[in-house]
């Protein structure tokens, strides 16, 4: 074992702070990495605040962060992919049973025995686990991704989660050219819904509660953008859209959505509110439109996914913190005051 830094809540209502972990000394299947970027997803918060105690609470003291991209330090004896100096990323993910059938359809994310990043029981050194708002993870290679060399690394530490949750559900649902594709909520997976939307060659309409980021919508490559307080500007699309993926982190009326797919349409849920959504049956009834949910993705496709983004050149926007401004950023990032991800450089852990 050795030491680590890190930042920890201590509780549901306290700031993080800086803090001192154990990691494991690397085995013989691990890669042990030198955190460089970590990016802040909206989850992170969720489960810092402990708002989703009915299904995962969490256990203190928490240090989130699952949102990795770093430099390899340390191989174990039977590690093939990596090697020291090597850039590598992780995920929300960090083991699973690999035994499974979803696990051998490389569908790691549904295996009943999944070990998530941060806050699940850890098998190596007990406790849970810690995820990357610190300065050093040990990963199983099979966890850990390559990243294409041509990508700028604090807006690809966003693409471990807000990337992989957006671009999965939309290859699921079939988003190509010549489909309409929604997008609601512009935040760190919203943004990058319309990224991949665009570069998947759908026709995308960004739906956004904040008229200031009508332009940056464009820019993202939205063909139009929707300000979803307006009736007029939703009624338009009404009865239209192939598909639409939900990334809204709050309560809201997604019924308003429902009404704007076309027959057979899907709503994907990648959104995980604190609390439950209401959803009127007539809307789903009429025209025989589905809703449905999706978590993360499994590890072949997030390097499928990186992959990609390598090939067109997609990051996230983000913008550079220091982790001692942790606790600001969340603050902002409950008032959607983000663009589009925060990522903390880890040289500033340095600094503790
Ligand atoms: P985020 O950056 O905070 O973005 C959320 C966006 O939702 C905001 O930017 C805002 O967009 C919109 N919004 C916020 N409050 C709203 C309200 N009251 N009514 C309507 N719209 C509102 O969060 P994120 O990191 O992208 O995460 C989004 C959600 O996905 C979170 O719940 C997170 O836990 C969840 N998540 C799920 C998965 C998964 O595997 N399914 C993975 C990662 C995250 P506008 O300003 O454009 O309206
Ligand atoms: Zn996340």
């Amino acid at each position: 074992m050795y030491k680590a830094k890190a930042y920890s809540a201590g509780s549901a209502t306290s700031p993080l702070a800086s803090t001192t972990i154990e990691r494991r000394d690397p085995t013989e299947n691990d890669v042990q990495i030198e955190i460089l970027f970590c990016g802040i997803c909206h989850s992170d918060l969720h489960q810092v605040r402990n708002e989703w105690s009915n299904v995962m609470p969490t256990v203190y003291p928490c240090v989130p962060g699952h949102e990795i991209v770093g430099r390899v330090t340390r191989v174990g004896s039977a590690v093939t992919k990596f090697k020291p100096g090597d850039l590598a990323a992780v995920g929300c993910m960090v083991d699973s049973d690999r035994t499974c059938p979803e696990c051998q359809a490389g569908l790691e994310q549904f295996c009943p025995n999944l070990t998530l990043t941060y806050n699940f029981p850890d098998k190596h050194l007990g406790g849970v686990t810690y995820g990357g708002y610190s300065d050093s993870v040990v990963v199983d290679q099979r966890f850990v991704l390559r990243v294409p060399s041509n990508l700028d690394l604090a807006g690809t530490a966003p693409l471990l989660c807000a990337g992989i949750t957006t671009y999965s559900p939309m290859r699921h649902w079939g988003v190509t050219k010549g489909k309409k594709v929604g997008v609601v909520g512009l935040g760190g997976l919203g943004h990058m819904g319309v990224k991949f939307a665009h570069a998947l060659g759908a026709h995308v309409v960004a739906f956004t509660t904040s008229p200031g980021k009508k332009e940056d919508a464009l820019r993202l490559g939205a063909d139009e953008v929707a300000v979803s307080r307006n009736a007029d500007e939703m009624q338009k699309h009404t009865g239209s859209f192939d598909f639409i993926l939900d990334a809204v982190s709050a309560d809201h009326d997604i019924n308003a959505y429902i009404q704007l797919l076309r027959r057979d349409g899907n709503i994907t849920l990648v959104g995980a509110p604190e609390k439950p959504l209401a959803v009127a049956a007539f809307g789903l009834l009429f025209g025989r439109r589905s809703l449905s949910g999706s978590p993360i993705g499994g590890i072949p496709q997030t390097q499928e996914m990186l992959d990609f983004c390598g090939s067109h050149n997609i990051t996230a926007d983000v913008e550079v913190i220091p982790v001692q401004k942790v606790n600001e950023a969340y603050e902002r990032l409950v008032k959607s005051d983000v663009k589009y991800r925060f990522s903390i450089d880890m040289a500033s852990l340095k600094a503790e």
